[in-house]
């Protein structure tokens, strides 16, 4: 079997459910070679992961998953090789965590109109990671809807009663953030949404790669952004953005396996 790499993951620290170790577990089991986290707008996972990749003997990147804004795209960028040490990403990653704890609290009052409590401090979430995942689990464990889903389909995503849209970082201040810290920046997941549109736009942009992989991506998506990157002198990132068993759902780890060849080019412009 080609040795593979996922730079695409969560941990327990954003909406994934799983610990570092636990996920760092099931990459050793697969065969994985190198792995990076992602979570979203935090690095608090970053060091327990690291240390947990080392001890299966797979080679581990510092990740992280900036929402941002651009134009009327929501974007996500993906950092890798950052360190997290970094006053300038720390500011900005402060920023968006107050952010969710607000936005947490707006969803709250607005579920509580519809007669459904959320006790915000009892989700098992810190503010770094506060979402509408943790309160759509909330909903199900209460036995206020059937699945974790349907939270977000009744009450949580766009256009439902109790949806607040999250603050964002602009492109840019991702795009300097991540590089303030050294590391390298992706498009996340192009072709997932409005974003394939956006693509041309956005790449115009100092990204230093896109991820052609990922779980959502066709056959077919992943070969055009790879010709794509290749064209435009990118990187080539990607992975299976796996959440672990987060909505109920089978682990989407070891769904995509991304040639190792493209993770060792991003490590050597990396340096490491
Ligand atoms: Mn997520
Ligand atoms: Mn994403
Ligand atoms: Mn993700």
């Amino acid at each position: 079997m080609r040795p593979w790499a996922d730079l695409h993951t969560h941990t327990h620290y954003s909406d994934g459910a799983d610990a570092p170790e636990e996920v760092a577990e099931r990459a050793a089991k697969l065969g994985m070679s190198m792995w990076a986290v992602t979570d979203h707008d935090t690095t608090a996972g970053l060091a327990q992961a690291r240390e947990a990749a080392l001890s299966h003997g797979i080679r581990f990147l510092d990740g992280v998953e900036i929402s941002a804004q651009f134009e009327r795209h929501e974007v996500h960028v993906v950092g890798l090789g950052i360190d997290s040490s970094c006053p300038e990403l720390q500011a900005l990653l402060t920023r968006l965590e107050t952010g969710r704890r607000t936005r947490a609290e707006r969803i709250a009052a607005k579920l509580s109109k519809h007669g459904h409590s959320v006790d915000l401090d009892n989700l098992g979430a810190n503010d770094a990671a506060l979402g509408r995942m943790h309160i759509a689990r909330s909903l199900h464990a209460q036995g206020v809807v059937k699945s974790v889903q349907e939270a977000f389909d009744r009450f949580l995503n766009p256009g439902r009663p109790a949806y607040v849209p999250k603050e964002r970082a602009t492109c840019m201040e991702a795009l300097a953030a991540i590089h303030a810290s050294g590391g390298l920046a992706f498009v996340a997941h192009p072709g997932i949404g409005s974003l394939r549109k956006a693509l041309p736009s956005l790449i115009v942009l100092p990204f230093d790669g896109i991820e052609a992989y990922h779980s959502k991506h066709s056959p077919g998506h992943t070969e055009g952004f790879i010709t794509l990157a290749k064209e435009q002198g990118l990187l080539i990132s990607g992975g299976s953005d796996c959440h672990g068993r987060a909505k109920g759902q089978r682990p989407d780890m070891g769904t995509v396996r991304m040639p190792l060849a493209y993770a060792e080019a991003i490590a050597a412009e990396l340096g490491s």
